[in-house]
């Protein structure tokens, strides 16, 4: 296998700052696109992944999964695309496309999916490594199309944020009938106010944060309620069909279960781990709802999100930032300081 090195940002171990490296990427193999990175957005699950608060991560972490570029080369079996294009790539670099998940186009449920960073090139039994990078070669079934009316680099936070809450509310259905709620105002909750009005659903956010009302109401809101305020809880007793959680770390989902409507489902997205405190099975019982949680979404579903925000204009709030900032970005991200998405302009890896 023909390798090349090119430049990337990351991680030896979880307590390092992310600084520059070098790593190898494959040729393009028969089927394979070579992409030159413009933009890469910055995701919660970056941090976590650099920082191995899942226990799961393998060193060196080049994180990034929501990457927008321009195709340098193409393989000779590639159809799809050709040099010059501006393509897209997500969570997802491939998978075992034989099970019954891969049949139904959720790659992200196949026991053998491969994550765009972290997860095992078996071209060259190396990790991969993710967007955070000059290129990146990618198998052409896992490229993404982008619409050219959107900004490419507030295109990026949909192959990841965007993704990642329109799966829900295709899942479960969301329709101008639908009253939905968003737990945490943050790069995919930011996202899903917007997928959410943009489907015609009445919707409300969730925040500790009495700051971002105003920002929360511009994306889309109709609501915010302020969740450590009781009386506002307790006045949304009873209302919502679906709420998408996207906070990152543990947190109660009772004062949340007992907003939702009979039958109503709250997912969580953000959350990894045990939860506690226990949820009470009580208002499940007594109003059949539901908590449920839900992965990125798969390469399919991918495009016909990219394809909606072409057609309904919808791209990320983004701050672009250098590669070099990256470490002050994490910092921020961490105080929810991000309006709404940091997207790195890659060409700052080049300098
Ligand atoms: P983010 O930009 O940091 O936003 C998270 C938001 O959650 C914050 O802005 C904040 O909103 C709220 N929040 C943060 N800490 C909180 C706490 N301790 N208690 C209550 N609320 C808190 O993060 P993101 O990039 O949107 O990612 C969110 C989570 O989703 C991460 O854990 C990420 O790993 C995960 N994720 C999952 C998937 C999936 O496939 N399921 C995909 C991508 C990301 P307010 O200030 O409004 O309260
Ligand atoms: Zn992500
Ligand atoms: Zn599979």
């Amino acid at each position: 296998m023909n390798t090349k090195q090119v430049k990337a940002y990351g991680t030896e171990a979880a307590e390092n700052a992310l600084e520059q490296m070098n790593i190898k990427r494959r040729e393009a193999t028969p089927s394979d696109v070579e992409i030159d990175i413009l933009y890469c957005g910055v995701c919660h699950s970056d941090l976590h992944f650099a920082r191995n608060d899942w226990g799961f991560s393998v060193y060196p972490v080049v994180p990034g999964h929501e990457i927008v570029g321009k195709v340098a080369r193409v393989g000779e079996g590639v159809s799809k695309f050709k040099p010059g294009d501006i393509v897209a790539v997500g969570c997802l670099v491939d998978s075992c496309r034989t099970c019954d998940n891969c049949k139904k186009d959720l790659e992200q449920y196949c026991g053998e999916w491969v994550g765009t960073y972290g997860g095992h090139d078996k071209h060259l039994d190396l990790p991969t490594f993710g967007g955070y990078s000059e290129t990146i070669t990618v198998d052409q079934d896992f490229v993404l199309t982008v619409p050219d009316n959107l900004d490419l680099a507030g295109v990026a936070p949909v192959l990841c944020a965007g993704i990642t809450t329109w799966s829900p509310l295709r899942h479960w259905n969301v329709d101008p009938d639908s009253k939905v709620a968003v737990v945490g105002l943050g790069g995919l909750g930011h996202m899903a106010i917007k997928l959410a009005h943009a489907l015609g659903a009445e919707t409300t956010l969730f925040s500790r944060s009495p700051n971002k009302i105003d920002d929360a109401k511009k994306l889309g809101a109709d609501a915010v309620i302020i969740s450590t305020d009781e009386a506002q809880m307790e006045a949304a007793q009873n209302k919502f069909d679906l709420i998408i959680d996207t906070v990152p770390y543990e947190h109660d989902l009772n004062p949340y279960i007992s907003t939702l409507n009979t039958d109503g489902t709250l997912v969580l997205v953000g959350y990894l781990g045990p939860l506690d405190p226990i949820v009470h099975s009580v208002p499940m019982i007594m109003g059949r709802r539901s908590v449920a949680g839900s992965l990125i979404g798969g390469i399919a579903e991918t495009q016909e999100l990219l394809d909606f925000c072409g057609k309904h204009n919808i791209t990320s709030d983004i701050e672009v930032i250098d590669i070099q900032y990256i470490n002050e970005a994490y910092e921020r991200m961490l105080k929810s300081d991000v309006h709404y998405r940091f997207v790195i302009d890659m060409r700052s890896l080049k300098g």
